[in-house]
């Protein structure tokens, strides 16, 4: 439930898991420290302060999903998380490493929007970015037929994403995101598009792929049940300037798909992520209702 350990803490476990082959040790370790986001104002707008002080720690290969009231700052704190955008007080670490507003490798970004290329079939879709990078297309054929098969996306590679579902669209972005191999997935948003039994079904795919990969994941959400459901530790913020208002274990096992939800334990998480965030969503409500 800590929100920041001793630095040695982690790297100590990441030795651990290599010891013992553990697929998580693919993972990236993250950790902000007093990170802040303040927007400069523009056009007689004044400064808006969105995110912080946060001190966060994500371990490596760990399942983290973030909840909030609209507007606390979410996105903002993925992109600094992505090298996307810079803190504006504080400091964030990849590996050991401050990120300093670039790009770090091995992390990769999933976001709600449908971001599939329509002109190109699933296959070109999902080969694109090693097309990129000046990948053999041997290397590529292989790592493709894997996503697709994992994605659940076999026999649809000559269609077009106009032909596809919106789950399904949703899922060549994913498997466009896994094949450069993220140790980081940063998820913001990624089923907000979609019915809620789609979303379950998605949400077991991407279990599946968190334990295949061994990817520490970062999914942004505004549904509390699929934290609840999806995560090893729920963060919880507080309406902007977004803060951490708890850390919630959830205490699944690695091994977990969506069934977890008829199970007592997941109506007390939910329940209790929805006391914490109640007032703050109110007081979101609020400040929007006023129109600052
Ligand atoms: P969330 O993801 O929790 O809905 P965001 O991180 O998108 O919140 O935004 C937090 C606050 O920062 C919001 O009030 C939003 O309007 C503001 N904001 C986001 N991006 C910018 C930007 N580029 N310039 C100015 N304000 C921004």
């Amino acid at each position: 439930m800590s929100r920041l350990e001793a630095p040695g803490t982690i790297r100590s476990h990441e030795r651990e898991l290599k010891k013992a082959g553990d697929p998580t040790a693919m993972g990236t370790h993250c950790e902000l420290r007093g990170a802040t986001r303040v927007y400069p104002g523009s056009a007689g707008r004044p400064a808006l302060h969105a995110l912080g002080p946060i001190d966060l720690e994500l371990e490596a290969g760990r399942f983290y999903a973030v909840v909030g009231p609209s507007g606390c700052g979410k996105s903002t704190l993925l992109e600094l998380l992505a090298g996307l955008a810079s803190p504006s007080e504080g400091e964030v670490f990849i590996n050991g490493q401050p990120i300093e507003g670039n790009v770090a490798d091995g992390v990769g970004v999933v976001f709600q929007d449908d971001a599939s290329f329509p002109w190109l079939t699933v296959w070109d879709n999902i080969a694109f970015g090693l097309r990129q990078k000046g990948v053999s297309e041997n290397i590529i054929s292989e790592k493709v037929k894997g996503a697709t098969k994992l994605m659940g996306l076999n026999g649809f590679e000559s269609a077009y994403p106009a032909q596809l579902s919106g789950g399904m669209r949703q899922r060549v972005c994913i498997a466009r995101t896994l094949m450069m191999e993220p140790k980081l997935i940063l998820l913001d948003e990624p089923f907000g598009a979609l019915d809620q039994q789609t979303r379950l079904l998605m949400g077991d795919e991407l279990l599946n792929l968190w334990r295949e990969t061994g990817a520490t994941v970062l999914l942004i959400t505004h549904a509390l049940d699929e934290a609840a459901m999806l995560a090893d530790v729920v963060c919880v913020m507080s309406a902007r300037p977004g803060v951490l208002l708890d850390v919630v274990e959830t205490g699944w096992p690695r091994d977990r798909d969506s069934r977890i939800v008829s199970k007592p334990e997941f109506g007390a998480i939910t329940s209790r992520l929805w006391s914490l965030l109640r007032e703050e969503s109110l007081n979101a409500l609020d400040t929007k209702q006023r129109g600052s």
